[in-house]
Order: structure tokens, then C-alpha cells, then sequence
């Protein structure tokens, strides 16, 4: 990377009027606070000027929020995306189709879990748990049953528009804000935490028998179970069994409710197999796919559903799925996003995955040894640092920056999710950094 020429004023003048004017995700206008200003990206490092104009370059610990499997400025992406530009970059998706989004959906279907037939090009994730959820309640308004309501475990996230928000746990999320707008869903406990408990294990047996109860209670209702399986994500890294999933899909099928599999963050191999799903024989009648489908490109998600489910939600009075983006389907991503699953086709990327949890394992074993640490955990390309207190964010960040990586902490977890193609000596960099941020900010 070429440092480009740098104008301090203009560089005063962009923070400026970021901080007076930009909203920034969950960001308050009144006490607004300090961004890194990011020139540019390449390979798994991103280049930041800090507030008084010092350039850095960081090793991305983030992936851009799970999406940048393969870094910045990958060649292939690029080209997909600049060979898409010279056709065109988007047309209407009403009446209209073309290859770059019938041959997406194409390598998704090759991808997806058995059973899964229909595609859904949705414009991001909150998007397509919108239209998963609306999918199933389609499906048994068809079949003239009043099912309203989904049933979910607790310390899940499934985005911040108005439904996902209702399936997103109750307490963590943004419930008590939204009273009396939000639907009112039925929250299962949060499963035990640790994907391997045997299915007899004493904790998980109580967790399903409250959970079966609270099922049954509720069974009339409940049109379909929406899950993160065995890893929720934003909703603070919980890693659950998938004896504990069978459970749900039991229920599920007991009871004529579907299941949709929220895999937005943990699809692609993130946490070992392609699919978290993976890990069970039952598959979901309905998938929701988002983040990394573009490689971190271009904002895109899909979901994917049954034949069962696409045809039952045609039969209904409405003649078919009640959705349609403007943006839907769009070339641009559909190009890219292609272009990121030949990629990764292509790549031995369970191997990659599999080195770079070893990676993650033996670099933040260390933390475990701080007072300021309640557990560490890995699963596949995610490593998690929880604290037994929230994180002093902005402290930590610049810790780690200070040692050279970029890191985006929560509530009380410090974690990791790097790119695949973060080489071991990068992915030393990114835990040495995290563990010693931690150290040096909270003891
Ligand atoms: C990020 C995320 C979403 C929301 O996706 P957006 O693209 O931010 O709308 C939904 N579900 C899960 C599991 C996610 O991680």
C-alpha cells in the first residue's frame, strides 16, 4: 500500500463533520465518539488514521463484522465485480432476470442443506429474516391455520429491524424500548453453554424438559422455531450443543411448526462446517444467509426454503411470497457473491478454518490466566475473550491498535472471527494483540 498524500485540515474537517452529522451503528448524536478513519484495505490489513492523523496499518481481528473471508482487494472479487460493472450493475428484478442472480442462486441451492429448492434475494440479513419469517407465516395462513408466533431461545440476534428485533433475546436486544409495537414471541432458556455435551447430560435434559413444556404451552401459536444454530453471534458468542437443536427440530415436527435456520453469521464455514446446521441429520425448512455471501463486498442475503414451503405459501389467497426490494437480486452482489463462493470452492477452506481455530486456541489460551477473564472459547475461525466485566471499548481498541490489530468488542466479550486467508503469523499478531489489550486495560 502506497501512503497516500496526507491533507491534515481535510482530515480534521472529515472527523469534524462525522461526529457533528453521521450516525455510526447504536451511536449517539450527544456524546458521538472517535472513529479511526480507514484510507484503505488490502490483504487482511486495513490502513486507519487515528485522530491526529497518524497513519497505521492493523491487522483486521474482525473480518469486517464476519464478512471478508478473503481480505480486501481480493483479485477474483474484484474482477467479478469490475467485469459485472461494464454489463450492467443493477436492472429491476420484476419481470426481468439474468445470470448473475440465476447463477447465484444456483451455487447456494449446490451448497445448501438437503430439501432446500427455492432462493429468496434479499438485501441483507435483517432483510431476509424479515422474509423468512413472513415465508412461514405465509405458509400456514395458506393452509388456514392462525399460527402467529415464533419460538426462540434466549440470547439470540437476528437484526434490528421490527421482527428480527422480536426474535432477537429480550433482555440483551432492544425489547423494553419497543413495548407495545414488538411482537411478543416465546423465548426458550438460552441452551447450556459448550457444543459438546452428550445428549444425556443432565443440564441439557432440564433445558429441554422447560423448553418442551414451554413448547407445549404455547404449540397452537407458534408457526415456526427461528435459531442461530450452536453459535449466536451478536448475541454474545454463545456456543450451544446440537443435542440441544435436535431438541427444537423435534418440537418442531411434533407439533406442525417449521424451522428456520438463521445462519447469517455462522454460514460459510465460519465455525467449521459449511453450514453450523451441519452438525445435525435434521435440516431446516427455511435458511437465512447474509454477511460473508459477498465476501464482504456488497451488502446481500438470501433465503433459501423447501419446496414444501415455497409451494404451500403460493396456494395461499395471495398467490404467492408478499415481498419484493427494489434492489432485489441485484447484478453487482449477485456477480461478487458468486464470485466469493467459487472462491471459496476452490480453496481448501475447512483446512483453512481448521488452522486457523488451532491458531486461535493456543493464542488466547493466555487470557485465560487473567483475573479480568471469565472463560475463553473457540469454535472454527471465531475466538472469544469474555470478561467478568463490559468491556472499556474504546481503551481496548486502541490497545490493540497500538499492537497492531483492529478489534470491535461488546458488552463483555473481546473476539475475534480474522479473515480464513489470515497467515499464522498474522492470526499470532491478532491473539497476542487481543490478550494483551485485555491485560493492559482490564488486568
Ligand atoms: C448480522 C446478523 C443479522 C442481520 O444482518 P444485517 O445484514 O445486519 O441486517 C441477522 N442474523 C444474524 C445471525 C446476524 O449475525
Amino acid at each position: 500500500m502506497s501512503p497516500d498524500a496526507h491533507d491534515p485540515a481535510a482530515h480534521e474537517a472529515l472527523l469534524a463533520f462525522d461526529r457533528a452529522h453521521v450516525w455510526h451503528p447504536y451511536s449517539s448524536a450527544l456524546a458521538p465518539q472517535d472513529h479511526y478513519v480507514v484510507d484503505s484495505a488490502e490483504g487482511v490489513r486495513l490502513r486507519l488514521r487515528d485522530r491526529d492523523g497518524t497513519a497505521r496499518e492493523v491487522v483486521d481481528a474482525m473480518s469486517s463484522w464476519w464478512c471478508a473471508l478473503h481480505g480486501y482487494r481480493v483479485p477474483e472479487l474484484d474482477a467479478a465485480a469490475r467485469d459485472q460493472l461494464d454489463r450492467m450493475s443493477h436492472v429491476m428484478f420484476g419481470g426481468l432476470t439474468h445470470e448473475p442472480a440465476v447463477g447465484l442462486s444456483r451455487r447456494l441451492l449446490d451448497l445448501a442443506p438437503d430439501g432446500l429448492e427455492h432462493v429468496f434475494l434479499a438485501d441483507s440479513g435483517s432483510v431476509s429474516v424479515e422474509v423468512a419469517m413472513k415465508m412461514a407465516l405465509q405458509w400456514h395462513i395458506a393452509a388456514g391455520r392462525r399460527r402467529t408466533r415464533f419460538f426462540t431461545v434466549r440470547g439470540g440476534y437476528h437484526g434490528d429491524t421490527f421482527n428480527p428485533m422480536s426474535v432477537t433475546d429480550p433482555d440483551g436486544g432492544m425489547h423494553h424500548l419497543f413495548r407495545g409495537v414488538l411482537p411478543q414471541h416465546v423465548f426458550a432458556p438460552r441452551p447450556p453453554a459448550g457444543i459438546d455435551r452428550e445428549a444425556d447430560d443432565p443440564e441439557l435434559a432440564a433445558w429441554a424438559a422447560a423448553t418442551r413444556e414451554l413448547f407445549q404451552a404455547h404449540a397452537d401459536d407458534l408457526a415456526a422455531v427461528i435459531v442461530e444454530p450452536v453459535l449466536q453471534g451478536a448475541g454474545g458468542m454463545h456456543v450451544w450443543s446440537p443435542h440441544a437443536l435436535a431438541v427444537l427440530h423435534d418440537l418442531a415436527h411434533e407439533h406442525g411448526a417449521l424451522v428456520i435456520h438463521d445462519e447469517i453469521a455462522t454460514g460459510f464455514h465460519r465455525t467449521g462446517p459449511l453450514w453450523a446446521g451441519d452438525r445435525l441429520d435434521s435440516t431446516p425448512d427455511i435458511l437465512t444467509v447474509g454477511k460473508a455471501l459477498t465476501g464482504g463486498y456488497l451488502t446481500l442475503a438470501a433465503v433459501l426454503c423447501t419446496r414444501e414451503v415455497a409451494e404451500g405459501v403460493s396456494r395461499g389467497e395471495a398467490g404467492g411470497l408478499m415481498h419484493g426490494p427494489t434492489f432485489m437480486g441485484n447484478p453487482l452482489a449477485c456477480a461478487v457473491a458468486s464470485a466469493n463462493l467459487d472462491l471459496l470452492a476452490s480453496r481448501d477452506t475447512p483446512a483453512e478454518v481448521a488452522r486457523i481455530e488451532r491458531g486461535l486456541r493456543e493464542g488466547l489460551a493466555a487470557a485465560a490466566q487473567l483475573d479480568s477473564v471469565a472463560e475463553v472459547r473457540t469454535l472454527g475461525a471465531v475466538g472469544v475473550i469474555e470478561l467478568r466485566e463490559p468491556v472499556r471499548v474504546a481503551e481496548v481498541t486502541a490497545a490493540a491498535i497500538a499492537r497492531g490489530v483492529w478489534v470491535r468488542p461488546f458488552r463483555n466479550l473481546v473476539y475475534t472471527m480474522p479473515p480464513y486467508v489470515t497467515s499464522d503469523a498474522d492470526l499470532a499478531t491478532v491473539t497476542g494483540a487481543l490478550v494483551g489489550a485485555v491485560e493492559d486495560v482490564h488486568g
